[in-house]
């Protein structure tokens, strides 16, 4: 069910001109990307990186072009690149698609490639363009997708809203003496059925299993009690990212949980709050952290406040002590402050833009401890 017009909007022609000013602005001969977020935020183009070469160009000064295994062809014309007036350089199977590349960028002085470009490519490339310096493309690539144009901030809207309706269901889910990896199992169905096109992660930490801010799934029985860190995410048919952590209890949660959670509470709404143009994300992170430290958690708060979000689950900006570049209007990250005493844990997390004047929520399931029966 991909929205035709949203897809259009999300990949506008304009962005390739847009990329070929700022690749000259650099002072770049040209970026050079390879399947991966920065390729699709260009082009629309959506493939998985293969040990055949699909490159697209764009030159500071002449026309973008895209070297693409002949075999592909139809794919990427398919694709909202079809309809971009992009040259396609095809590839046989025998030809050195390197060497395409390096034949059309003739003089070029210095290339950007993508931060994700596999290091097999990235070496076949110096090959073909001796004397060419190749610098990493992710300054220049996280500029542009830092701000989200209003069709991208539609896309994590509706991406949020998927990833609510799965909240929503997991209180039906959990129950004392089953599996953390049996619940998770369900709930990346409930992913999928709620219009995603791919799991990204499912986190169940039980007890003790919440205090690991990364843990994923178990075989752990969960029991009566114990309460419940669930932090998920997919990807939509637009390409962008879903991600956020609610917190339920199954029964009674222990008293000193119950403390902290209020704590956390506060914490993530303080952050939210701090959020608008001109606010350092250093200042987002230190409303949570202060609030957490005042109350005597500061030790159990082991990570930055959240994480840029669009095309991939974790990019610009971060919220960190020591970003203090300033937010913009478009700018979507998570704020997800947390709590890891040890015996259990908890982080609530929700994905908000910037606006003119303060902060837009993605995901508006409550926040508060959803508890079910024991
Ligand atoms: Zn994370
Ligand atoms: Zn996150
Ligand atoms: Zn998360």
């Amino acid at each position: 069910m991909i929205d035709d017009d949203l897809m259009r909007r999300l990949y506008p022609a304009e962005r390739l001109a847009e990329v070929r000013k700022a690749v000259a602005e650099a002072g770049l001969g040209a970026v050079l990307l390879t399947p991966g977020a920065d390729l699709r935020y260009v082009s629309g183009y959506h493939a998985h990186a293969m040990e055949r070469l699909t490159c697209l160009a764009v030159p500071a000064e002449g026309e973008p072009f895209m070297v693409v295994p002949r075999l592909e062809l139809p794919t990427v014309q398919a694709s909202p690149a079809g309809g971009l007036g992009l040259e396609f350089v095809p590839w046989e199977e025998t030809e050195d698609p390197y060497a395409l590349v390096a034949a059309r960028l003739p003089g070029t002085g210095t290339v950007a490639v993508a931060d994700q470009m596999w290091a097999m490519m990235v070496l076949r490339l110096r090959e073909a363009m001796p004397g060419v310096r190749q610098v990493a493309a992710g300054e220049v690539m996280r500029r542009l997708r830092m701000r989200k144009s209003a069709a991208e901030v539609e896309a994590l809207r509706e991406a949020g809203a998927a990833i609510d309706r799965v909240h929503a269901l997991v209180p039906r889910l959990l129950r004392a003496g089953r599996t953390e990896r049996e619940v998770g199992r369900d709930i990346a169905e409930a992913i999928l059925a709620e219009g995603h096109v791919s799991v990204d992660f499912v986190i169940v930490g039980s007890g003790p299993n919440g205090a690991s801010p990364h843990h994923e799934l178990s075989d752990r029985v969960i029991g009566s009690g114990d309460p419940v860190v669930v932090d998920i995410g997919g990807t939509m048919p637009s390409g962008y990212c879903s991600d956020s952590t609610r917190n339920y209890s199954v029964g009674a949660p222990p008293r000193d949980f119950q403390e902290y959670y209020g704590v956390l509470l506060e914490a993530q709404e303080a952050a939210v709050r701090a959020v608008r143009p001109g606010a350092a994300p250093e200042a987002v992170d230190a409303a949570a952290r202060d609030l957490i430290a005042a109350a005597g958690y500061g030790e159990y708060f082991v990570h930055r406040t959240g994480h840029g979000i669009g095309l991939q689950t974790h990019e610009h900006p971060y919220i960190v002590s020591g970003n203090t570049e300033p937010l913009e209007p478009g700018m979507a990250f998570s704020v997800e402050p947390g709590i890891y005493p040890g015996a259990h844990g908890a982080r609530i997390e929700d994905i908000v833009v910037c606006t003119e004047d303060g902060a837009e929520r993605m995901n508006t399931t409550p926040r508060e401890l959803v508890v079910v029966d024991g």
